[in-house]
């Protein structure tokens, strides 16, 4: 059964949405240091007050199902809220569904005992704490094989040293749930690693540098080191050499997320451009009167109309109760279209919009780079690529013929056949 409706009901919570973050979130991008901030005063002023109505409405931390105190509304709801939230980088804070603490609640609950869940989840799902994740090296991300960092037994616990790169927000942060290398002996190279859940207070753990990118309100994605850092045997998240399951469990919902933000943000460019072509005036007329200009409006909507399609799909099969490995076609797939789909119709605003265009002044250029960073976090798109054309060509078998079955004299003869043989 297919149906592209949404329900009356939830119709008017997305409305509701709508409205809170033009009116309420949006602004905030222009005034406050980074949304992970929380310890900020700013972000106590201004996002608290705003996440109390969120939580008021019941609207909070929906990508969670009841029991964690979420509404459990599924991955296609969500996606149609966060093509609202998507629009303000303090959308997904104020509404409690913010990576990568959605990731990392989403481990936790699937993974963590009753005290982890108690001491860790639940402040997290309040957003009293914020937390880092800690996976890609100096050495190489891409490949997750490449994971050097060791934590080794000593008495009841553990004891890490290593290098992690890129761990976003570690600064604000007030645990890491941290990939390690704990079995380097096993046979299976997707067994050698484990989680742990880190308190970021542990001696050890030293911020040497946070990174920035342009459009970031401040640098915040650190290179850490790990020194002698001690771990209780019971911050162990799942079991041991269980670190590629749990890591695969975060990060197909974190893929998809990042795709249904990409969305808002495609259409608030693609929105900002509509108004100023309607508003230009070039040769004594609107600037859309320009048939190139026409054209590139409507490469844009029909762009994105198709990529929106294909998330709410993909978030539509995960609702059908698909697990995320069984998604991971689809998922890669979508990766790959969002950091295209952002990078065309954030440089067709930026560029319509002539010499202002390129100011910081408008959010083009933010967007454009943020394209960029979602072609990388969370694996590369050539990456991607390959995922989409393995798990495809695994449905294929090599024909032993010379000549295909398609070739055209090939289905007239065996056509012939058929016809002789019918008499
Ligand atoms: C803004 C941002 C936030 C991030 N936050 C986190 C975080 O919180 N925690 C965390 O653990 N990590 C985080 N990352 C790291 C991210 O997951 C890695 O950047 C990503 O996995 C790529 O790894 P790398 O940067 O080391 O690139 P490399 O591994 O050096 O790859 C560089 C390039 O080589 C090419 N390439 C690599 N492998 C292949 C291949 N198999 N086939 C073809 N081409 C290939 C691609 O063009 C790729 O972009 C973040 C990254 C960014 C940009």
């Amino acid at each position: 059964m297919w149906s592209f409706e949404t329900d009356p009901e939830f119709q008017k919570e997305l409305d509701w949405i709508r409205d809170f973050v033009r009116e309420n979130v949006e602004p905030l991008d222009h005034v406050l240091p980074s949304q992970w901030n929380i310890h900020d005063e700013g972000f106590k002023r201004l996002v608290r007050p705003l996440q109390a109505k969120v939580k008021e409405r019941g609207l909070w931390a929906c990508h969670l199902g009841p029991h964690l105190g979420g509404k459990g509304y599924g991955q296609l709801k969500l996606a149609l809220m966060n093509e609202q939230l998507g629009r303000s980088r303090f959308g997904p804070i104020t509404f409690g569904t913010q990576a990568p603490d959605t990731g990392n609640s989403e481990i936790l609950a699937h993974f963590g005992t009753p005290e982890q869940k108690k001491k860790w989840l639940e402040p997290l799902l309040n957003n009293e704490i914020v937390s880092c994740y800690a996976m890609t090296e100096p050495q190489g991300g891409a490949d997750p094989l490449m994971i050097q960092t060791t934590a080794e037994q000593d008495g009841d616990g553990w004891v890490i040293n290593g290098e992690k790169w890129f761990s976003s927000n570690a600064k604000f942060a007030a645990f890491y749930i941290i990939m390690v290398k704990t079995e380097p002996e096993a046979n299976d190279p997707y067994r050698r690693q484990s989680m742990f859940i880190v308190d970021a207070k542990t001696p050890g753990i030293e911020i040497i540098r946070d990174y920035g990118y342009h459009g970031q309100a401040e640098p915040e994605h650190a290179h850490v080191r790990w020194t002698n850092v001690r771990v209780p045997p019971e911050n162990l998240l799942g079991g041991r050499g269980d670190g590629f399951a749990v890591a695969q469990t975060r990060l197909g919902g974190g893929r998809l997320h990042h795709a249904m933000r990409a969305i808002a943000e495609s259409q608030k460019c693609l929105d900002m451009t509509c108004e100023r072509v309607v508003s230009r005036q070039t040769k004594g007329e609107p600037l859309w009167k320009q048939q190139m200009v026409q054209e590139r409006i409507a490469d844009a909507w029909i762009q994105l109309r198709q990529f929106r399609l294909m998330v709410l799909e993909t978030a539509w099969l995960a609702d059908q109760g698909r697990d995320w490995r069984d998604l991971r076609q689809e998922v890669s797939a979508v990766k790959v279209m969002m950091t295209k789909v952002l990078h065309d119709i954030s440089s067709m605003a930026l560029h319509l919009h002539g010499s202002l265009g390129i100011t910081t002044d408008v959010p083009f250029s933010d967007h454009l780079m943020n394209s960029f960073m979602i072609g990388l976090a969370d694996g590369p798109t050539e990456v991607h690529k390959s995922v989409v054309a393995r798990q495809l060509l695994k449905q294929y078998k090599p024909n032993p013929e010379m000549f295909p079955d398609y070739v055209r004299w090939k289905a007239q003869e065996k056509q012939a056949q058929r016809v002789k043989e019918a008499g």
